[in-house]
């Protein structure tokens, strides 16, 4: 099943070029302080039964005229995978504008970062520059959306806490900056276009994904290369911190990571999953202090 956002906050299920609103189906009135997670996957186990025979008495949007959010609104966070595919660490540190003069090893030494929730976008919104003098780059990757609270999870069990998954942008500056500061900036974390359920997705580590800048291919490359596949980054990342319903692992990027300028135009593509244009804002101008 792939379940959007869509059209200010309106829950959907997409069939092919069809798209049914379920948000009736939702307790939509969260109750003050919130649970850890976002308040919507945390109810999906509940929702998912009911969906085919709501859906079925429901008259659907076309998905070309609907307006597509990130499928996740909440995460209680974004989990980033700095180093984890071998070429990417090779073309990383081969390039000092990338390096910033730190030598890759290996996740089990740098670990993850955190990406800000703030910077949480989807589709049909814009990546906005905020220092266009900088080196801007694209980063696409396999996002895991996890289902249930997950805490020293096992490596064989680690798929039963995944929800989904989605087409993750890591936008990230290059600079000497930690990690979590350079890619938290407003509008770089990019999800979309929905989330593609677990059951949908036979080996999430065998799926090809790609991104194009203005028509031509920048990365394009397989999750069989990923160095912690996905079950070992929940059992990593579940070490160091509970995951909840929603929070997103974005599993790291392959080689092919190059700048982004105003006006350009992104397309990522992952197999089983599927296709998300983006833009860089054009117009979009930092204000000076
Ligand atoms: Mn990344």
């Amino acid at each position: 099943m792939r379940l959007c956002r869509f059209n200010r906050d309106r829950i959907g299920v997409v069939e092919g070029e069809a798209v049914y609103d379920i948000t009736a189906l939702f307790d939509v009135q969260p109750a003050w302080p919130l649970p850890h997670g976002d308040w919507i996957v945390r109810q999906m186990p509940e929702v998912l039964p009911k969906i085919s025979g709501y859906v079925s008495e429901q008259k659907p949007f076309l998905l070309s005229g609907i307006r597509l959010e990130s499928p996740v609104a909440n995460p209680g966070k974004i989990i980033g995978a700095p180093i984890n595919y071998r070429a990417h660490i090779d073309e990383a540190n081969a390039d000092k504008a990338i390096n910033h003069g730190k030598t890759f090893t290996s996740l089990d030494q740098y670990g993850l970062f955190i990406k800000a929730n703030s910077a949480l976008i989807g589709p049909s919104e814009e990546v906005k520059l905020s220092f266009p003098d900088r080196r801007n780059d694209h980063e696409v990757e396999l996002a895991v959306v996890i289902g249930k609270e997950a805490r020293f999870v096992k490596y064989d069990q680690a798929l039963d806490y995944v929800f989904g998954y989605c087409i993750g942008l890591d936008m990230t500056i290059r600079g000497p900056e930690f990690p979590g500061f350079r890619k938290s900036l407003d509008t770089f974390a990019v999800l979309g276009p929905w989330i593609v359920t677990k059951d949908e997705i036979a080996d999430p580590n065998k799926l090809g994904l790609s991104i194009k800048v203005n028509g031509e291919f920048r990365q394009n490359s397989n999750t069989s290369y990923l160095i912690f596949d996905v079950q070992r980054l929940i059992e990593y990342a579940s070490r160091f911190y509970t995951l909840y319903p929603g929070d997103v692992i974005m599993t790291g990027t392959p080689e092919g990571v190059s700048q982004v300028n105003p006006g350009d135009v992104m397309e990522a593509e992952i197999e089983g999953i599927g296709r998300m244009q983006i833009a860089i804002a054009r117009d979009w101008v930092t204000p000076r202090l």
